[in-house]
């Protein structure tokens, strides 16, 4: 892999290279965030408009064409983000941008996309 890329920190977004062990902003281990398989993006609960949720759900995608995360949970709390954000996913599924997608679970309040099949 190509050393020295800029990723972002999945818990405070600081911009940071991926060679970083820890985040110096929030103290968050970047190993941790950069080698697991599911990561989880929460797009609903500060206060995101329908708008700003689907601008973090494509960032998030975005950044995982580097972090290579094979599973991304999204939680998108509220109903009306859901459905906008399963407008998108469903596209972006068609657009072969992510594998599939589908509630985590029994959860409704959290999504799942799988990445590659
Ligand atoms: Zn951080």
């Amino acid at each position: 892999m190509d050393k020295r890329k800029k990723i972002l920190c999945q818990f405070c977004g600081m911009s940071l290279f991926n060679t970083s062990k820890t985040c110096p902003k929030c103290d968050s281990d970047i190993e941790d965030q950069y080698h697991s398989t599911t990561l989880t993006v929460d797009v609903a609960h500060n206060k995101e408009t329908v708008k700003q949720a689907i601008e973090k759900l494509y960032q998030v995608i975005e950044t995982n064409q580097i972090m290579k995360h094979r599973q991304i949970r999204i939680i998108v709390g509220s109903k009306m983000i859901r459905e906008e954000v399963m407008n998108e996913l469903e596209a972006l599924k068609r657009g072969k941008a992510i594998f599939d997608f589908g509630l985590d679970g029994k959860n409704s309040g959290a999504l799942l996309i799988r990445m590659e099949n």
